[in-house]
């Protein structure tokens, strides 16, 4: 009786974050991926100049920006055609990993390799800071391109040879010479090469600025300009370019930032 009159009437709602059926995982670090819901009047947003992809999961828009690995901790502002959006850049712990090659072209080539590298490196940098239209109004269900165990190398600190490269900008998955390799998602093909660190590679756009690379490939199997649907072979795993042993290596760019492909994997 007296309880009664005391506890008022709790109404529980159990709000959870909306966990996305296809969006990737939201990780604020460099390297990651930052998803925005967008108010109704944001329509375009900005990443230095740059348009940032925008889609939408159950009527709720959003913007999904990839955070460049250089990015140091702190704010990062993108811009739109109505408020500034402010992401707030978390600390993030990537491994270390001293490799030794053993031809010591790829560690210090000379100069004709280094031209080589610049042509290439240009010819990638223009494919990853295109933004095409997008075929999908909801954001593309990513696979794995092959078969393997995913090892933890995105990011990583990399000395050659005991001197210190680039971080690893892409996702490596071990497997033989031969196995399979398919299109995560939906695409157009829209570059083929054998290139100098890289090897035998592919590059899918699909769409608003999103593209993977798959590198070090024994085969291709598809050319430039082709439109390719998720679960078709685009090529076979090898050893060609840099490497230390057979793998895939695979990479996502967003908005010309290259990003953990582990946060497209449900
Ligand atoms: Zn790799």
């Amino acid at each position: 009786m007296f309880l009664k009159k005391l506890v008022p009437i709790i109404i529980c709602t159990f709000y959870s974050f909306p966990s996305f059926a296809q969006l990737p995982q939201d990780s604020r670090r460099a390297g990651g991926i930052a998803v925005i819901p967008l108010t109704a009047n944001t329509t375009q947003v900005f990443y230095e100049q740059n348009p940032v992809l925008i889609t939408q999961e159950q009527g709720q828009r959003y913007a999904v920006f990839g955070i460049p690995l250089s990015t140091p901790l702190g704010t990062v502002t993108l811009t739109t055609n109505a408020n500034p959006i402010q992401i707030d850049i978390k600390p993030y712990a990537y491994a270390e990993q001293r490799l030794t090659v053993k031809n010591q072209d790829y560690v210090n080539p000379n100069q004709e390799q280094l031209d080589r590298y610049a042509r290439e490196a240009k010819e990638q940098n223009d494919i990853y800071s295109s933004f095409n239209p997008s075929t999908w109004t909801t954001f593309p269900n990513f696979i794995r391109p092959t078969a393997g165990k995913f090892s933890n190398s995105f990011g990583r600190k990399r000395f050659f040879n005991g001197e210190e490269r680039a971080p690893h900008s892409g996702l490596d998955i071990p497997a033989p010479v031969g196995q399979k390799v398919i299109a995560p998602a939906d695409g157009i093909v829209v570059q083929t090469g054998n290139y100098f660190f890289n090897g035998n590679t592919v590059l899918v756009d699909h769409g608003q600025g999103l593209i993977s690379m798959f590198c070090h490939l024994s085969k291709i199997n598809v050319e430039k300009g082709q439109h390719i649907r998720q679960g078709e072979q685009l090529g076979l795993v090898g050893n060609t370019g840099r490497v230390t042993g057979a793998h895939l290596h695979w990479g996502m760019s967003l908005n010309n930032a290259r990003v953990d492909p582990q946060l497209f994997i449900k």
